[in-house]
């Protein structure tokens, strides 16, 4: 028992942190209680409201704070000398980047260099990542983590709507819809505190259908629920489209006037067999049409996908389908009703919209467009023609420095040792660079093969923006000193600049005077945050985008009236019963899915970290369906040895009836031994260059036969 006087002495002690979760879109706000007693410190989080999680947190926010204040945090930095980290000063750091940039450019070229960035950072993080890759060292190559997680549904908003905004409504929206699609999404372990607003709409009558190949904790939530083959979505909402269009629940004033394409997939829908769709899809016709007439035969629906439907290497063209669904019956742009890509990353939405992909410049603009680039030039305070040009997409540049065609490279808060398809190419790659710098909190695995590791801060630390899965700009403070000599992420961006003689560029003394330069950059964009500022964040809890004004209110629903192409009309398309790129066969008999679990954040780094989180799923397993086990003489928790065409890994079996027979799953967090992407292909996307990571062949057996 705590008496009185103790607990006056614990308040006395105890420091108050305001943050938010830094593991997915939700971004649920908390604060993190530091209290002392005596020798001892305790943490305690509270969750506080914001409009988004209600209030609500999950376990990873709860636990978060454990990876921030963990001893194993990279505190200087550190170069390695005969395949040894030893600590540096950080005046030698900066002049030990100089020196290989200058020398690998002088050398190699302007485009030898390499920025990889990440849907970790904070808006002025990405902000300033691309600029410093395009001013600072004038190469046209940085890309980002967040392409092997948003970017089908990215291009596919882009191309059907004329803007990327992950949800195209607020979140309060969905409980008043009356049907709504969770294709390829876990919410209930990727999202959890999003949970609610999907309880809340079934209570109210809504019936909710779930495509995903496995049961997971959101099929719980289902009425209907298609375990439709991986891979197999487009062909799936092809036999949905045709029953709603045949059957007549499409909304034709909507195609007619909000809407153009329709005609050319009306021509497609009447070559689609029902037959053939249950063949290839392993959904029954009678499930195929009673989800169609739910969906259609509703006055409100929604339909989100997130990435088991969108890391395919036809990504673009399956989501632009789910867009199709949406379309044809008129459901969106209006109260209970929407599309929604349910963002991963903890700012996978705000990260992709400040010139941080290959392609863009701030705001969504295009670098290959010259009013964009003069635009930017001159925001920047640089001449149009020294912008650099179009790049090349995340793996692609991985490839690139296989090919030891850059070679070197600036790696900021990512793994892509173990995030990128067909791992060890990419490892063999990074091994061959004559210089790897990586920002991070701790050595992850992409870190130990660096020269030289700068120390990163954490979201206890870096104030900053961030933008959640609705659009709504957010803001995190910065609520404890860097630990070490720990910087800010953009103070490191800021030094590196001034090092390499651009400094009257990078002259910024807080992340808040880089907001207000982002703000001007995405002026008149699509993402445009012109009118949000930090004291507009703070008190109205938040602001969405588009805000081109201070006087404007930020929009959360979109497309009321008219959608962001410039004809105004939403872009309908045919789209054709893709395969996967790579099928199983007699030597590797089983397809393979991959995603997360509840305990773990991407490649684990800091989710493994944190002592709560890692004791609830200390290692990867192989979820694998009974027959199938049977089969392969698998049993339940044995050592089992997966094998692609590419590689292989040991893991632990999980015999389930959760998961088709022809489907083995493995989860993504885990490096090293347990990369699941050493099996994983590097087949592409043609369109956003997603990687097709849902879907591979593989066989399975005991590891010790
Ligand atoms: Fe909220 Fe997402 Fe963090 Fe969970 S992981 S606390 S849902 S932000």
């Amino acid at each position: 028992m705590v008496g009185l006087q103790q607990q006056k002495n614990l308040s006395e002690q105890a420091s108050r942190m305001s943050t938010q979760c830094p593991f997915c879109s939700v971004q649920c706000k908390m604060e993190v209680i530091e209290e002392q007693a005596g020798d001892r410190k305790t943490f305690r989080v509270l969750p506080v409201y914001n409009p988004a999680s209600q209030g609500r947190l999950c376990i990873k926010g709860v636990y978060g704070h454990q990876h921030a204040l963990h001893p194993d945090r990279v505190l200087y930095p550190m170069r390695k000398v005969n395949g040894e980290f030893v600590r540096i000063s950080w005046p030698d750091a900066l002049e030990l980047i100089r020196e290989q940039f200058t020398q690998i450019q002088q050398e190699d070229g302007l485009d030898a260099l390499g920025v990889y960035g990440a849907a970790t950072v904070t808006n002025e993080v990405a902000y300033l990542l691309g600029k410093f890759a395009r001013v600072a060292l004038k190469t046209k190559y940085i890309d980002y983590n967040g392409r092997y997680c948003m970017s089908a549904a990215a291009s596919a908003g882009m191309k059907a709507f004329g803007m990327d905004r992950g949800l195209t409504m607020e979140l309060t929206d969905i409980p008043y819809s009356q049907c709504i699609i969770l294709a390829g999404t876990n919410i209930a372990e990727c999202q959890p505190t999003l949970i609610p607003y999907f309880t809340k709409a079934k209570e109210n009558g809504c019936y909710i259908i779930i495509i995903d190949p496995r049961e997971t904790g959101t099929t719980k939530l289902a009425d209907l629920h298609l375990k439709v083959k991986p891979g197999m979505d487009a062909a799936l909402v092809n036999g949905l489209l045709k029953v709603i269009w045949e059957e007549g629940y499409s909304d034709p004033s909507f195609i007619a006037e909000r809407t153009k394409g329709f005609e050319e997939l009306k021509e497609h829908l009447s070559t689609i067999d029902l037959d053939d769709i249950e063949e290839i899809t392993g959904i029954p016709v009678e499930q195929i049409q009673q989800a169609a007439r739910l969906f259609g035969q509703s006055k409100t629906g929604m339909v989100f996908t997130a990435r088991g439907v969108e890391q395919h290497t036809d990504g673009h063209m399956i989501v632009r389908n789910f867009m199709n669904l949406s379309l044809i019956t008129g459901k969106i742009g209006k109260k209970g009703s929407g599309y929604g890509a349910i963002t991963g990353q903890g700012n996978g939405q705000g990260a992709r919209e400040q010139g941080h992909k290959a392609d863009q410049l701030p705001g969504y603009r295009s670098i290959e467009d010259p009013d964009h680039r003069a635009y930017i030039a001159k925001v920047w305070g640089v001449h149009e023609k020294d912008i650099p040009g179009k790049g090349v997409s995340a793996y692609e540049m991985l490839e690139k420095v296989h090919q030891k065609e850059i070679t070197g490279l600036f790696v900021m808060c990512s793994n892509p040792v173990v995030s990128s398809p067909n791992a060890s190419l990419v490892e063999e790659g990074l091994n061959n660079l004559k210089f790897l710098v990586v920002v991070d909190l701790f050595v992850s695995e992409s870190a130990r093969m660096a020269d030289l590791i700068l120390p990163a801060s954490s979201y206890l630390e870096n104030e900053g923006t961030m933008t959640n899965v609705e659009g709504r700009v957010t803001w995190r403070p910065g609520s404890r000193e860097c630990p070490g000599e720990a910087k800010h992420d953009w103070q490191i961006l800021c030094e590196m600049a001034r090092v390499l003689g651009k400094e009257k560029h990078f002259s910024f003394s807080s992340a808040g005077e880089i907001f207000n330069e982002l703000r001007v950059a995405s002026r008149g964009g699509i993402a445009d945050y012109y009118g949000i500022t930090y004291d507009r964040i703070k008190q109205e809890d938040g602001v969405y985008w588009p805000c081109p004004s201070l006087d404007h209110p930020g929009e959360g629903r979109l497309f009321e009236k008219t959608f962001a192409n410039p004809d105004g009309k939403a872009e309908i398309i045919a789209v054709a019963n893709h395969f996967p790129k790579e099928q199983t066969d007699e030597n590797f008999p089983l397809y393979l899915t991959t995603g997360r679990v509840m305990y773990h954040y991407l490649t684990g780094v800091q989710t493994r970290r944190s002592p709560s989180l890692k004791a609830r799923e200390k290692e990867s397993f192989l979820e694998i369906h009974p027959n199938t086990a049977n089969k392969f003489g698998i049993e339940d928790a044995i050592l089992v040895k997966v094998e692609s065409r590419r590689g292989s890994m040991v893991v632990r079996s999980k015999v389930t009836e959760s998961i088709r027979e022809d489907t083995v799953f493995l989860p993504m967090h885990w490096g090293d031994l347990q990369n699941v992407n050493k099996l994983t292909h590097q087949e592409l996307d043609p369109v956003c260059k997603m990687p097709g990571f849902k879907v591979c062949a593989v066989r399975v057996g005991p590891l010790n036969k």
